[in-house]
């Protein structure tokens, strides 16, 4: 059976890590560019992995909060697809899985 509270504490612990992650990335993107021309044109350059990296914090930060509404809704575990039950073994290793095995890979 499946433990959905220590999976909510889990993804809520999560979700707090990455929450500060965003906002650091923020903090760096906002961060006033150096005076210097050369500086500036290796900040520029910085820039798109950072871009990148806050692009997939968010979407990861979208999957946890939505895998606790479902935990919350009680459809947690369920896929989204077929509606077949996601193995917990699957739902440990991605906590915010939304679909089974056979739904993801085909
Ligand atoms: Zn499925």
């Amino acid at each position: 059976m499946t433990d959905t509270p220590a999976i909510k504490t889990e993804l809520l612990r999560r979700l707090t890590e990455l929450e500060e992650r965003a906002v650091r990335i923020e903090t760096d993107m906002t961060a006033p560019m150096a005076a210097d021309s050369e500086e500036q044109a290796t900040e520029a350059a910085d820039d798109e992995p950072l871009t990148t990296e806050d692009a997939m914090v968010g979407r990861e930060i979208a999957a946890i909060r939505a895998a606790i509404g479902r935990i919350d809704a009680g459809h947690y575990g369920t896929c989204l697809n077929c509606g077949a039950k996601i193995p917990p073994a699957r739902l440990a290793a991605m906590p915010e899985a939304t679909l089974c095995m056979d739904c993801a890979t085909s």
